[in-house]
């Protein structure tokens, strides 16, 4: 799990290199990590720390998340398996798109994003929406290339029993505009979702009920509950590492 350094007047990527991880050489690793595309660093702005793990190369993951056999609509053809869950920036960029294409000067994303990569899913129970409970939402929207999976997730949460657990929906795909140089947010590619966010406020514990979390994690989700310090977010499931 990267850690944050927030900028200092006069701070450079070469000497926050050298403060956090040992070698000035390492600013082309931040550089790269960060996506920056200036040097220029802007006092207050956020830089991400990777740390050993997340600079590793991706692990091939030597299992497929387990998926139940799936009816296949006439429409859409046989349905390609899910990616296996990519680690870092570069292997979500590869295996979701390269969003930098689609972010406009004004920190705005073209509408080509959304029709290109992102769909609904038809959900098999209505789930409260998090911020207006009176409402409920029965579909979700989503990375294309992950429809089925999140398909099969809600399905699977309906079989284990466990509809109660998700008591509110807190967004899946949902572009937020980078802010000062950090990257984007997993949800910009739609391959992330909260649920309970009232009771899971980052940096908190939460309550996510462990057998959601177990259902989740055995489907390739990684669990923000399981980061640590300010960064910990047991709202979060997302469907890469190391990012
Ligand atoms: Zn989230």
């Amino acid at each position: 799990m990267a850690s944050i350094h927030i900028v200092a007047k006069g701070e450079t990527l070469a000497a926050i290199a050298r403060q956090k991880m040992g070698s000035s050489r390492a600013a082309a690793t931040l550089a790269d990590y960060n996506a920056l595309r200036t040097r220029r660093l802007a006092v207050g702005s956020r830089i991400f720390i990777p740390s050993a793990a997340d600079l590793r190369p991706p692990r091939v993951v030597a299992e497929a998340p387990a998926m139940a056999p799936r009816r296949v609509s006439a429409r859409a053809g046989a349905v390609a398996p899910p990616p296996a869950p990519p680690a870092g920036l570069h292997g979500v960029l590869g295996a979701f798109g390269d969003i930098y294409d689609f972010i406009r000067n004004d920190g705005t994303i073209d509408p080509r994003w959304e029709s290109r990569h992102i769909t609904r899913v038809t959900l098999p129970f209505a789930i409260p929406l998090d911020w207006d409970t009176a409402k409920s939402v029965t579909g979700i929207r989503c990375h294309t290339r992950l429809a089925p999976l999140f398909t099969d997730v809600f399905q699977r949460i309906v079989a284990a029993g466990l509809k109660s657990t998700v008591k509110t929906y807190g967004g899946c795909y949902q572009f937020r505009a980078k802010r000062n140089g950090s990257k984007p947010s997993t949800h910009s590619w739609g391959i992330a979702i909260d649920f309970n966010v009232k009771t899971n406020a980052m940096g908190t514990a939460g309550d996510m009920d462990p057998r959601l979390v177990e259902l989740m994690e055995g489907m390739g989700f990684v669990w923000g509950g399981r980061w640590s310090g300010r960064g910990r977010d047991p709202m979060h499931f997302q469907y890469c590492s190391a990012y």
